[in-house]
């Protein structure tokens, strides 16, 4: 099959690596892999010129003899440089001279190297008004069949992927009207008489249907979040109010994750306008009670396509016209615009894209006539596949609406997630007491941190402390962990004590690692002593680990009889049965951050291999999903281990992937290995042994990240979570106080499931009881006794050409 690939629309971040991963699946596949360049418009436009026949500038050396057969596909593809980006000689295609004239592109294995990194992108995007036409749609197909195109992967937004389906539909008409006109032969029209087409999401704006991430929001809601956090540290200095316009027409995805993970004090996005008119009262009073707490910043967020009920549109300008002629607040306003777009891609841009790039090339190969054009999404963590003309059906269905007025069912036709953000940021930003629970149903809900400090930690802790203000219970902060409480070193924190949390890394609350076995009688007296209702613990293993502990003790303790639960937060997302530990994106991000860095650093040494070591523990995920992110070309991991066999075969990958490099350009690559792989193996030893047996082919050196992955600032998406999962804590602890309330006090017992652990498994967010979680635990290496990422080693490697550059297959 001949798979071409083009991006279409706005650009977003993302793109490359959707272009860089469809291209190197459809290769593995033994596919040809083909570039659009400039969207539909390079399909309308197609080819003028011949493909350059200068020869490919690699080396000669290699015989064919020394790999076995399955290898060759891509071997040839490296040696003889079927891609036409390298042959050009310059690397940098869109300036490439031989390519005037040339929009679809064959293009090789090589030459999407090093994609990764770049925002936006490289191969070009347009909105193409010829596309609209039947005459540019008929041109477009004769483009592609004169090339022998057969499947077209889309990646843009949903005018794209409309404009992909109505390609798809009318193709057996423009085949019957190319072969009419006498433009196509009649075996081409046999041979194309339909079109397989798959899309991507490309979008900063997230406002597809039927997905939960576009590819670029992540990203874009980095750029967001960086800006807030600059914002705020000047906003205070002033005491001043911002104003600030984030991108989305027609979604308020992005204005409301940045204000739920920036911490703002008020927000309009186009689903949910304020309810009440005229809304400028509402807003007043929102933020005049939060100056009048003493709170000395101010920050309000405006979606693009923001209006009232009526429709009339809300500007940021006129929004600070009102907070500085009614309140009398220094306001600003900055408008983010194509900032946003702009950057290097966070990990999240380049995992997701990569994994669906995958999945859009298995879902062409396995469509036939019959299939429908599929969308590629991602549910929490599943990549999906669904009827495109469902999700744009779906997604224009939820601007209709909007349209009517129908907010209610705007925001139903958002996914659950959109709707519970929007809930937790009026719970974490409002200081409204008409909401306080009765005397009775009041608690006291003790807080600790466990472990190693994780990204996320503080905002859950932000996020509990102002749900329990607003709800009338009194949240009481331990610090230094179990320790702590043994020192009565405990107090309890306000709604403006805890209002800059959601950017600090690190704990707050001091963390430590003792467990409550070092005196179980006198922790029991301590959660007496302080009338505990609740607890919540946020952290790793330590804190799973103290919760089993605690829950044993309630046949010895009554105290212990309370709900209890463990949110996990650590970079090494060891926590059994949970998908996602609140940290480990921004080690990941971390990671990525660092590996770039490297890497340019070994790419300018040209054939320099990086060994870079991460932590984690015995568990390797974020070595091996840091390798996915920043593509590395090999990981070790605690999981597989590392023997010689392993090393012998590595050895021969590089020695032949350095041997396949063009001339001058040999690239730096990336190993990356978490630091328990082994105890023999270690880091300077796999370093020396690759230094040595790369000759005059490579060099090594080696990088360890240690603790900067624990991370500065936490990303927007851990902090995003920890809202919504710490909020989920409390209304169960809630939940499960108010039905142990039923049970007489000096009796009363509480049962297994009140002591439990919040998973996120696949497209749910699962309580796991603590007895249960146990039987799901590796004790001794301190991880799951599965983990879902296991898979991920072998496509790094996949997507590498290990398997068969090494001569294993
Ligand atoms: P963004 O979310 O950034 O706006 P988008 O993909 O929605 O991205 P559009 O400008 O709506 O951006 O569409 C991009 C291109 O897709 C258009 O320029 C046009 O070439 C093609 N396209 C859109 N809708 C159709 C359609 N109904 N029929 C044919 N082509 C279309």
């Amino acid at each position: 099959m001949k798979i071409a690939i083009l991006t279409s629309g706005g650009d977003s971040a993302g793109m490359n690596a959707v272009v860089r991963s469809v291209v190197k699946a459809a290769i593995l596949k033994g596919c040809e892999a083909w570039i659009v360049r400039e969207g539909y418009e390079g399909l309308v436009r197609g080819n003028t010129e011949a493909a350059p026949t200068t020869s490919y500038v690699g080396p000669s050396a290699l015989s064919h003899s020394e790999f076995p057969l399955a290898a060759m596909n891509i071997i040839n593809n490296l040696r003889f440089g079927d891609g036409e980006l390298l042959k050009d000689g310059t690397g940098d295609y869109t300036s490439g001279r031989t390519l005037k004239g040339r929009y679809i592109v064959r293009v090789g294995w090589d030459d999407v190297r090093g994609w990764f990194t770049e925002g936006g992108t490289l191969i070009g995007t347009a909105r193409s008004k010829e596309f609209r036409t039947p005459e540019g749609r008929l041109a477009a197909a004769h483009n592609m069949i004169k090339e022998g195109i057969d499947a077209l992967v889309v990646c843009g937004g949903d005018g794209s992927l409309t404009g992909a389906d109505v390609f798809r539909a009318e193709w057996p008409q423009l085949v019957t009207d190319l072969r009419a006109q006498g433009k196509i032969t009649e075996l081409q029209a046999t041979t194309h008489s339909h079109l397989k087409i798959v899309g991507l999401v490309g979008s900063i704006d997230n406002d597809m249907s039927m997905t939960d991430l576009t590819i670029g929001a992540p990203t874009a809601l980095h750029r967001i979040c960086e800006a807030i956090d600059n914002i705020n540290s000047t906003a205070f200095s002033h005491s001043r109010a911002f104003v600030l316009e984030v991108m989305g027409r027609h979604c308020g995805w992005l204005a409301l994750l940045a204000g739920e993970a920036g911490g703002a004090d008020f927000l309009f996005i186009p689903e949910q306008p304020p309810k009440s008119q005229p809304w400028e009262d509402e807003m007043c009073a929102a933020i005049q009670k939060h100056r009048e707490v003493g709170k000395r910043k101010t920050l309000v967020i405006v979606a693009e396509g923001a209006h009232d009920i009526d429709l009339n549109p809300i500007k940021a300008e006129y929004v600070k016209d009102i907070l500085t002629d009614r309140l009398g607040l220094d306001t600003r306003v900055t408008t983010l615009g194509h900032t946003q777009r702009g950057g290097r891609p966070c990990a999240m841009d380049r995992i997701l894209p990569t994994l669906q790039g995958i999945k859009a090339v298995e879902a062409l190969l396995d469509a036939n006539s019959e299939t429908p054009s599929y969308m590629i999404g991602v549910q929490e963590n599943k990549i999906t596949m669904v009827p495109l003309m469902e999700a744009v059906a779906m997604t224009q269905a939820v601007t209709t609406a909007i349209g009517e007025k129908d907010f209610e069912k705007a925001m139903r036709l958002r996914d659950p997630e959109f709707r519970e953000s929007l809930d937790a940021f009026i719970a974490t930003s409002s200081l409204s007491s008409s909401k306080k629970l009765p005397a009775s149903k009041r608690m006291r809900i003790a807080i600790m941190h466990m472990g190693a400090p994780a990204g996320g930690m503080n905002a859950a802790t932000r996020a509990a402390v102002r749900y329990c203000l607003g709800q009338g219970h009194t949240p009481l902060a331990i610090h230094s962990g179990f320790r702590g409480l043994l020192d009565d070193d405990l107090g309890e924190l306000s709604w403006l004590g805890v209002d800059s949390w959601m950017a600090r890394g690190g704990s707050e609350l001091g963390t430590n690692r003792t467990l409550p076995s070092v005196d179980l009688g006198a922790v029991a007296a301590k959660f007496q002593q302080h009338s505990f209702d609740a607890l919540m613990m946020i952290g790793g293993f330590e804190a799973f680990s103290a919760l089993q502990i605690l829950e044993e003790g309630r046949k010895y303790y009554p105290a212990f009889h309370i709900p209890m639960v463990h949110l996990p937060a650590t970079i090494s997302n060891n926590v059994p049965m949970t998908e996602y530990s609140l940290g480990s994106d921004t080690s990941l991000n971390a990671l990525v951050e660092a590996c770039d860095a490297i890497k340019q650093s070994a790419s300018a040494s040209r054939n320099r291999v990086f060994v870079v070591e991460t932590q984690g523990g015995k568990c390797g995920y974020i070595a091996t999903m840091g390798a996915l992110a920043v593509g590395a070309c090999l990981v070790y991991t605690p999981e597989d281990g590392i023997n010689l066999d392993m090393l012998k075969r590595d050895v021969r990958f590089l020695k032949a992937r350095y041997k396949l490099d063009a001339k001058g350009k040999a690239e730096g690559r990336l190993v990356i290995r978490n630091e328990a792989a082994s105890s023999v193996y270690t880091t300077d030893v796999i370093t020396k042994v690759f230094k040595e047996e790369g000759g005059s082919l490579f060099d090594s050196r080696s990088a360890s990240l240690g603790h900067t992955l624990q991370g500065g600032i936490p990303s927007p998406m851990d902090r995003a979570r920890a809202v919504r999962l710490s909020l989920k804590c409390m209304s169960f602890v809630e939940r499960h106080h108010e039905l142990l309330q039923q049970q007489p006090q000096k009796t009363r017992v509480a049962g297994p499931e009140t002591a439990a652990v919040i998973t996120i498994q696949s497209s749910s967010i699962i309580w796991v009881p603590v007895q249960e979680m146990v039987q799901h635990a590796d004790m001794v290496n301190r991880r799951g006794k599965t983990a879902w990422w296991a898979g991920i080693k072998e496509l790094v490697e996949a997507l590498v050409a290990r398997p068969q550059l090494a001569g294993l297959q």
